[in-house]
């Protein structure tokens, strides 16, 4: 890290987008006292949004099974920020559980990542309940977290205006009319101004049942992508999620048909439950999936927080707050023009 020479610290602040990115953002500015606008195009039920489709879960050792280590350092930085700024957000931990026949995988992703502790079946049975008698054995990383993003959303909308910022639904703007610094959070929409960003395709299924109850993520060992079952309170459960280099936005029935066989294969249970939405979204990335901070004088853009916006927004923000209060830059994530 070094310094630059920075915006103006008491410049007002415009930030592009409501989703995780732009909330976080826009919390941490105008708790540090710089007068905030937020524009989203969307209304308050952000449909517009990647956010509303995301799992939530706050998984930085999971994830390192198939990622860098600065969303390792970043995701561990946010998990800080989401505890001191939601202490209700549950950190219970998550599991890994495999099939017989994906045993070899469900060893490889033990050896990738670190912070699990292995668990026999009476110890997970001990763990979920609802699990009994169902896997040998899993995988059980006791810090990880999950929030539910359309609850924590609103949440954090109503903080930014305790905090006396202004959000701005149905505002669709273009960074050009804006003064003072503006934060360009728009996810895969920024593709005007960066042309590398793509949408990788996340398909999701919520589905209810009263009768499995799991308290914390359940992911399973899937050859091509990470099945998961989150549950949501009401006897609600998300499946996710896809993986797809594809820019549609439909749910395919081979997709639908993995989704609901991982829940089958986590609880039988689940093949009564009452399917209430298919759903999907685009996840900005850039070519290498990592997160970028564009800094261009008093234009900042933030972008490619890719399948981790949920783990990644509250550390970016801080980092963006840095360079305008401090002039600090995070070599690994800012590029200045
Ligand atoms: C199925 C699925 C599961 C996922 N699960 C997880 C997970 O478990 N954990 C995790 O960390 N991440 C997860 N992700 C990834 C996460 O959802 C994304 O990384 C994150 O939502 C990106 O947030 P964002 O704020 O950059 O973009 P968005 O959420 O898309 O927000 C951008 C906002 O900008 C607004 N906007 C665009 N243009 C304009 C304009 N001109 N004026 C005003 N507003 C504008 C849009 O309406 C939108 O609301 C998942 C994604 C998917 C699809």
């Amino acid at each position: 890290m070094y310094q630059s020479s920075k915006p103006r610290g008491d410049s007002p602040v415009s930030i592009i987008g409501a989703g995780i990115a732009g909330a976080w953002h826009a919390l941490l500015f105008a708790q540090a006292g710089h007068a905030v606008t937020v524009h989203e195009r969307s209304d308050a039920g952000m449909t517009e949004s990647t956010s509303h489709f995301a799992g939530g879960m706050l998984a930085p050792w999971c994830e390192a099974e198939a990622s860098e280590p600065v969303i390792g350092r970043l995701g561990m930085r946010s998990l800080d920020l989401w505890r001191q700024h939601f202490p209700q957000t549950p950190f219970n931990g998550s599991l890994v559980v495999a099939h017989a026949r994906d045993r070899a995988d469900f060893e490889r992703f033990a050896k990738l990542t670190t912070n699990h502790r292995r668990l026999d079946a009476r110890a997970l049975t001990e763990l979920e309940p609802a699990l009994e008698g169902r896997f040998r054995d899993a995988l059980f990383y006791p810090d990880e977290g999950h929030v539910e993003p359309r609850r924590v959303l609103p949440e954090l909308h109503a903080r930014i205006a305790q905090a006396g910022g202004t959000i701005e639904f149905n505002s669709d703007v273009d960074a050009g009319d804006l003064g003072g610094i503006v934060i360009d959070c728009r996810g895969l929409a920024a593709r005007d101004t960066q042309a590398d960003l793509r949408g990788v395709k996340g398909e999701m299924i919520v589905v209810e049942t009263p009768e499995v109850a799991l308290s914390r993520p359940v992911r399973l060992i899937h050859p091509r992508f990470p099945l998961y079952v989150i549950p949501r309170g009401d006897g609600r459960f998300m499946l996710g999620a896809t993986s797809i280099e594809s820019e549609d936005t439909g749910v395919s029935v081979r997709s639908a048909l993995e989704l609901l066989g991982a829940a089958y294969a986590v609880h039988p249970a689940f093949a009564e439950a009452r399917i209430v939405e298919f759903g999907s979204g685009l996840r900005p990335a850039f070519p290498d999936n990592l997160p970028r901070i564009s800094i261009e004088q008093e234009r900042i853009a933030v972008n490619g927080l890719y399948r981790h916006g949920f783990l990644l927004a509250p550390a970016l923000a801080e980092l963006t707050l840095g360079y305008v209060a401090r002039g600090v830059i995070d070599n690994e994530v800012m590029r200045c023009a």
